[in-house]
């Protein structure tokens, strides 16, 4: 019975998920299929003038938007779903961050955001350089899009005297997170933008999680979050 209760919850939460799904993918395919048929009735009617070359245009870069989406949605699904097994190395997480800021960087730049790097040496963990690089993206560019305005965005990282954590901790001078949607945030799905996927905090709980480690988040309400990933250093060699 204990069996079967789990199993069902299992299934309900699949439920859920794929309903969540169906639903996120389901509304830019209706928007592609409009356009669609519009552009097709259009150029139909013969050779287009040049409004209509324009308005064309203008059709099939939603088109292009909006596809785009879908496959944005189904690419984070994936690193979501699939639980790629990791690929071991010793892994230097200032090096993770770097990259990951380095990846970012065009966006930084364009949203006005100050950079502040506070690397210390860290001890190497034992990780997947690819996969930690991605929670690091994910994190990076949820503080930049919450400072659409322009903001600063700190780097730490850090290790514990003991040796028994290293952290990187990413700040930013965004609007906070409201205390009723901490609990949310890693769902997936839950999203508060208007073009979001709700993905990118599940992906990086999914990562760490499968790293030994933790994230910590302290955010308060017109002061900004500070998210921290906090993992196991490596085992020394016996
Ligand atoms: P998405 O970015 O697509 O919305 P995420 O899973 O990355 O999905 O984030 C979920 C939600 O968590 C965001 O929509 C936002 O409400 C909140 N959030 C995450 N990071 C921050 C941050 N640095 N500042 C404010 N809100 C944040
Ligand atoms: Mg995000």
């Amino acid at each position: 019975a204990q069996d079967q209760l789990v199993r069902s919850e299992k299934l309900s939460s699949l439920g859920k998920l794929s309903a969540s799904i169906a639903h996120e993918i389901n509304n830019p395919l209706a928007g592609i299929l409009t356009f669609a048929k519009l552009i097709v009735r259009t150029l139909d009617q013969g050779v287009p003038d040049d409004a209509t070359r324009k308005t064309l245009v203008k059709h099939l870069l939603l088109v292009q938007r909006e596809t785009e989406r879908c496959s944005a949605i189904v690419r984070n699904l994936l690193d979501f779903a699939r639980e790629r097994p990791l690929t071991l190395k010793d892994v230097d997480l200032d090096a993770v961050v770097e990259e990951g800021l380095q990846l970012l960087s065009n966006q930084i730049n364009i949203q006005n955001v100050t950079l502040e790097k506070r690397l210390v040496p860290l001890p190497p963990v034992e990780g997947d350089f690819g996969q930690l690089r991605q929670a690091c993206v994910n994190v990076i560019m949820n503080a930049c899009e919450a400072m659409a305005r322009g903001g600063k965005l700190t780097v730490e990282s850090s290790a514990s005297a003991g040796g028994g954590w290293v952290e990187i901790a990413f700040t930013d001078t965004g609007p906070g997170i409201p205390p009723d949607h901490l609990s949310k945030i890693f769902d997936p799905f839950f999203t508060t933008k208007e073009r979001g996927t709700g993905l990118g905090l599940s992906v990086v709980y999914g990562i760490v999680e499968r790293h030994h480690g933790k994230i910590e988040i302290q955010s308060e309400v017109g002061k900004g979050t500070r998210i921290a990933i906090r993992l196991p250093p490596r085992r020394a060699a016996e």
